[in-house]
C-alpha cells in the first residue's frame, strides 16, 4: 500500500476514533449535566409550587379551623333549634366571611343535615340556611363521607358548576370532644392557582398534585382531576396511573410518598416513564393538606446544555484542520520529495545518469536528497572514469595486438587490417595500391656473427629507415622475423620502384655498432603494382614471388612481380 494511502487511512482512523470518543464523552457529560441540572430544577420547581399552592390554602384552613372551634359554632351545632344560638353562630360565620379569601363560607350540621351558605355578594344574607342535606342524595355524599372519614380537615376539589370555577373546599370538622357535630369551612377559587401552578408553560415540564391515595387533585387538564375524591371509593378515583403507565414507577412513587410522609421537608426525585420518554419526577409532600406535589420534567427537551455541543464541534473542526495541515506537510515535506527521489532512482535504473535531482524536502529528507544527488553524481563520475579507463585500456590492448614490440611497426595482424581496408577502399574509390616485401639478406649470419642483440639492433635500424620512408598514408609492418611489408596507396609503379630502390640503398648504408665492431647488411625487395584490383592473397603471392626473384637474382636488389 502506498505511504500516502496508509497515512490517509491512519489519519482518518485517528479522526474517527477521537471524534467518537469526544462525542461519546461530551454526550455523557451533557446527559449528566442535564440530569443534575434537571434534578435541581425539578426540586426548586416542586418547592416553589408547594409553597405557592400551600400558602393560600393554609391560611384558609387555619381560619376555618378557628371558626370550627368558635363556641358560637359549637353551640349552634348542639342547639340549632335555639334561635338565639343559631343567630350567634351565623353572626360568627358572617364575621369570618370577610376574612376568608373567597368571602364565602358554608356550614353543615350532622344532626339536622342543614346546610348554611353565604357568598361574597351576601346573596343569602338573612337566609343563610340553604337546604337540608340528604344521606341518599349523590351530590350530598361528600358530607357524609367526610364525617365518616374523621380527619380534622381536608381539602376537596370540586368544580362549581354555577360559577364555572374550580374550587378547593376546605372541610373542617366541628367537634365537641369526640363528638363530630358537622362540617364548616370555605371554598377557594383555584382556577387562577391551577393556571399558575399546574399549567406551567415551559415545554417539557408538567405539574400535578395528588392526595395520599394518589388521586389527582390538581392538573392542567381538568378532565384528569379527581373531583369529590372523598365521596368516592378508592377504586373509582382518577389516580396518577393515568399518567404514569409503568407499574414499577407507581410502586417507587408510593415508596417515595411514604418516605416523604415521614420527613415532609425533603424533596425526592426519581426517574419515570412518561409519554414514552424518560422523565424526572420531583415529589414534595404538603402535610398540611395531605397532598403531594409532582413535577414531571423531560430534561432532554429542555436541552439545557446544548451549547456545549459547540465544544466537540469546534474540537472536530480543529482536529480536522490539524490533520489536514499534517497531511499537507507530509505531502510537501516527505511524500513529494520521496516521489522526486524515486523518479530519479528509476532514471538511474534505466541507465540514465543525466540527472540533477532537485534538493527536495527539508531537514532529514533534504539531507537524504542531497546525499542522493551526491551519490548519483559520484556514481556517474565513477562510471565515466571507468568507461574512459576501459576505453583507454582497450585501445592500448588493441594497439598491442597490432604493434610489433621490437620495432614499433605494425605487426602482421595490424598490417592485415590496414591491407583489407585499403583493398576495400580501392574497390570503392578506385586508385592504385603498391606493395613492397623486404627481407634482410643473410640475416642468420648476422645473428651468428654478431649475436642476437646485434641482429635486433639491425632490425630496429632497418625499421627506422622504413618508417622514415613512408608517406603519411602508407603502412609499414614487420611481416615476419626479418621481413617487412610496405603498403603504398596512390603510388604509381615508378614511384614504387623509386621508393624501393631508395630504401634498399639506405638500408645498405646502415652501419650497426656491435661489441666494438661495425657491420652493414643489405636487403632484397619484391615490388608489386597491379594494374587492376586484386585480392589480398593474390597481391601477397605476387609480391612474394618478386622477393623470391630478388633473392634469386643475388640479393640486395629490387624485383617487380609480373
Ligand atoms: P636469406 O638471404 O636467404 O634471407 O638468408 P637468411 O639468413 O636471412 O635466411 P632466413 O631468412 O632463412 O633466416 C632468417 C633468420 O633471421 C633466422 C633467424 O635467426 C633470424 N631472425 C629472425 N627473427 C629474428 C629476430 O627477431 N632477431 C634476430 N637477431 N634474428 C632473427
Ligand atoms: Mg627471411
Ligand atoms: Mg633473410
Amino acid at each position: 500500500m502506498k505511504l500516502k494511502i496508509r497515512f490517509l487511512l491512519l489519519m482518518s482512523a485517528i479522526f474517527v476514533g477521537f471524534m467518537s470518543i469526544t462525542w461519546l464523552l461530551s454526550h455523557q457529560l451533557m446527559d449528566k449535566l442535564n440530569q443534575q441540572w434537571g434534578e435541581k430544577f425539578t426540586q426548586r420547581q416542586v418547592m416553589f409550587d408547594k409553597f405557592r399552592t400551600l400558602s393560600p390554602l393554609i391560611r384558609e384552613i387555619a381560619l376555618a379551623r378557628q371558626l370550627a372551634a368558635e363556641p358560637a359554632i359549637i353551640d349552634m351545632a348542639l342547639h340549632e333549634q335555639d334561635k338565639a344560638m343559631r343567630q350567634r353562630g351565623i353572626a360568627a360565620m358572617e364575621r369570618y366571611r370577610f376574612n376568608f379569601r373567597d368571602h364565602s363560607y358554608f356550614a353543615a350540621f350532622a344532626q339536622s343535615g342543614n346546610y348554611y351558605f353565604n357568598d361574597a355578594i351576601n346573596q343569602y344574607g338573612g337566609r343563610q340556611l340553604r337546604y337540608t342535606l340528604s344521606p341518599t342524595s349523590p351530590k350530598d355524599k361528600w358530607f357524609y363521607a367526610t364525617l365518616v372519614d374523621g380527619k380534622e380537615y381536608q381539602v376537596n376539589i370540586d368544580p362549581d358548576v354555577h360559577l364555572k370555577v374550580t374550587k378547593a373546599w376546605i372541610n373542617v370538622l366541628i367537634r365537641n370532644g369526640n363528638e363530630t357535630l358537622g362540617i364548616i369551612g370555605t371554598g377557594i377559587d383555584l382556577t387562577e392557582l391551577i393556571k399558575e401552578t399546574v399549567s406551567v408553560t415551559q415545554e417539557g415540564v408538567e405539574n400535578l398534585f395528588i392526595d395520599q391515595s394518589m388521586a389527582i387533585q390538581l392538573n392542567s387538564n381538568p378532565k384528569l382531576i379527581d373531583y369529590m375524591t372523598v365521596a368516592k371509593d378508592v377504586g373509582q378515583r382518577i389516580k396518577v396511573d393515568v399518567l404514569l403507565k409503568n407499574p414499577a414507577d407507581i410502586e417507587r412513587l408510593r415508596q417515595v410518598m411514604q418516605e416523604l410522609a415521614r420527613s415532609p421537608a425533603d424533596i425526592a426525585t426519581l426517574s419515570v416513564d412518561y409519554q414514552g420518554k424518560k422523565h424526572l419526577l420531583g415529589v414534595a409532600y404538603l402535610p398540611e393538606i395531605g397532598w403531594y406535589d409532582l413535577t414531571l420534567m423531560d430534561y432532554r427537551t429542555l436541552d439545557l446544555f446544548d451549547d456545549l455541543i459547540l465544544g466537540p464541534v469546534l474540537f472536530s473542526l480543529l482536529l480536522m484542520l490539524t490533520l489536514l495541515v499534517v497531511g499537507w506537510a507530509l505531502q510537501r515535506w516527505v511524500l513529494k520529495p520521496i516521489a522526486i527521489l524515486r523518479a530519479a532512482t528509476d532514471k538511474i535504473r534505466r541507465g540514465d545518469f543525466d540527472i540533477d535531482p532537485p534538493i527536495a524536502g527539508i531537514g532529514e529528507i533534504a539531507h537524504l536528497s542531497r546525499s542522493f544527488a551526491d551519490m548519483a553524481k559520484f556514481v556517474n563520475n565513477s562510471k565515466q572514469e571507468l568507461e574512459n579507463k576501459v576505453r583507454e585500456r582497450t585501445e592500448a590492448l588493441h594497439r598491442l595486438t597490432e604493434i610489433d614490440p621490437l620495432t614499433g611497426l605494425l605487426n602482421r595482424r595490424g598490417m592485415m587490417d590496414r591491407f583489407e581496408n585499403e583493398i576495400a577502399r580501392q574497390a570503392r574509390q578506385g586508385g592504385s595500391l603498391g606493395l613492397l616485401l623486404l627481407d634482410l639478406d643473410h640475416f642468420k649470419r648476422i645473428n651468428d656473427t654478431y649475436g642476437h642483440a646485434a641482429g635486433d639492433l639491425a632490425l630496429c635500424e632497418a625499421a627506422k629507415v622504413l618508417q622514415a620512408s613512408k608517406r603519411g598514408y602508407d603502412h609499414v609492418a614487420r611481416w615476419g622475423g626479418e621481413e617487412f611489408l610496405m603498403l603504398l596507396p596512390e603510388c604509381g609503379q615508378e614511384d614504387l620502384l623509386m621508393i624501393a630502390e631508395r630504401i634498399r640503398e639506405e638500408i645498405g648504408m646502415l652501419q650497426i655498432q656491435a661489441g666494438g665492431q661495425s657491420f652493414s647488411f643489405t636487403v632484397s625487395i619484391g615490388a608489386h603494382h597491379p594494374n587492376s584490383p586484386q585480392t589480398l592473397d593474390t597481391m601477397l603471392q605476387k609480391v612474394d614471388h618478386a622477393l623470391y626473384a630478388a633473392k634469386d637474382a643475388g640479393r640486395n636488389c629490387v624485383k617487380v612481380s609480373v
